[in-house]
């Protein structure tokens, strides 16, 4: 099997090659770039399947780096682990906002950082067994793609809000605790708060506009996506 690269953002030398020292030892490929300049201009030219981004770069901010990527369709899907220096939630739920998949503060184990870059890739390939696209209340939403559309309007979402929807449609009105949520969508256990599965949903419902109501939240017990016929 061909090996998956990983694209690292990282200012600071020694950080990048602990990173790299321990995504290598894994089995990956690493690429590697120490500005927002030269990591854009490599995540183009050599489409890696994971960008490990740090928040805070000599030309770039992390946070609007990550939009960018979100907002051209070339880079869109890649999924984009966000580190930083600061540890407040605050930070964590703009970064996930802005469309980062997962958030790790610095100082963190090389170990956690395996594992979640491990995650993040094992959640880009879904078996075949899930890739059939589901119809639900005038959405079709497609594993394989990531698509989500109506008649009228495809919705682009960032991987973790995708695997939310596709997540809540595979039974839809049937109400999932945000654990639950939390699980579906994590490859490995660790802290996730409940305010996580909150801001995922405030920009799901956002980003599905009309569709957004479809996204109901159950009092004290989590949320569903509500059944319509069309
Ligand atoms: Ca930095």
């Amino acid at each position: 099997m061909q090996k998956k690269k990983i694209l690292i953002i990282e200012d600071e030398e020694d950080i990048l090659a602990l990173i790299s020292y321990h995504l290598l030892k894994e089995g990956f490929d690493t690429i590697t770039a120490t500005s927002g300049q030269e990591g854009l201009s490599l995540i183009r030219t050599q489409l890696p399947q994971l960008v490990i981004l740090d928040w805070m770069l000599p030309d770039a901010n992390g946070l609007e780096l990550c939009k960018k990527l979100r907002s051209d369709t070339a880079t869109a899907k890649v999924p984009i682990l966000m580190v930083t220096a600061k540890s407040e939630e605050t930070d964590m739920i703009l970064g996930l906002e802005t469309g980062a998949d997962d958030y790790l503060t610095k100082p963190f184990s090389p170990k956690v950082l395996v594992a979640r870059a491990k995650a993040l890739l094992r959640r880009q390939t879904i078996p075949q067994t899930e890739r059939t696209p589901l119809q639900v209340s005038g959405l079709t939403i497609d594993p394989s793609t990531h698509g989500v559309t109506d008649r009228e309007a495809s919705y682009s979402l960032t991987t973790t809000e995708f695997k939310v929807l596709h997540f809540l449609a595979q039974k839809p009105n049937w109400v999932f605790s945000r654990y639950q949520i939390v699980e579906a969508v994590r490859g490995d256990a660790y802290i996730v708060t409940d305010r996580t599965v909150d801001v995922l949903m405030v920009s799901l419902r956002k980003k599905l506009k009309t569709h957004g109501a479809l996204l109901e939240t159950v009092r004290g017990a989590g949320y569903r996506l509500k059944k319509i016929d069309s």
